[in-house]
């Protein structure tokens, strides 16, 4: 049973063209995942805790659609272990990283553990998630959300 996955990828630390490619790259390296999609790089204000920091170094976000015969924590676990391979740091929240992979949705499920809730609960309002998401795959949907194209609205 091979199930249709979203993921977000996003750094703002080093080569972050490199990063995001070998992601991509480990991705469908894996003997269980095969990428199916993958947008275009957009370049973004980093968000803090207390809003946009111009000041900050700025990111580099995509969104690839994914097959994969991977449970969703199994996927997770993937996406946590190629973090690792860029020396990822949790610090303070939503600090600087090299690399940052969010499973954003796992085939329409609603998956709610301590680890991992999906779809991401913060992804229908973030634009540097949907805009991406939204080039690869026009009429996605978000489980309890709706269409990402009418969320994406919303925000504008
Ligand atoms: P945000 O979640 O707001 O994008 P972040 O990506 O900076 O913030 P992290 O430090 O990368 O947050 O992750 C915090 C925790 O979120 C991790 O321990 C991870 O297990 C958990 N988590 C829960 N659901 C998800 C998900 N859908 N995708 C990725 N991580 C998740
Ligand atoms: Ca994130
Ligand atoms: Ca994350």
């Amino acid at each position: 049973m091979s199930a249709r996955a979203v993921v977000a990828l996003g750094g703002n630390v080093g080569d972050r063209v490199a990063t995001l490619d070998d992601a991509v790259r480990r991705l469908g390296a894996h003997d269980a995942i095969s990428v199916v999609a993958v947008s275009t790089y957009v370049d973004t204000v980093a968000v803090r805790v207390d809003g946009p920091d111009t000041n900050a170094p700025r990111y580099l976000n995509a969104v690839a659609i994914v097959q994969t015969e991977l449970n969703a924590e199994a996927l997770h676990e993937v996406l946590q272990e190629i973090e690792s391979v860029w020396g990822r740091e949790r610090r303070e929240r939503w600090g600087d990283r090299t690399l940052d992979l969010d499973l954003i949705d796992f085939d329409g499920q609603q998956i709610s553990t301590e680890a991992l809730t999906v779809p991401h609960p913060r992804a229908h309002e973030r634009l540097f998630v949907l805009d991406p998401w939204l080039e690869i795959d026009p009429q996605a949907s978000i489980p309890g959300i709706g269409s990402v194209a009418l969320a994406r609205k919303v925000l504008t």
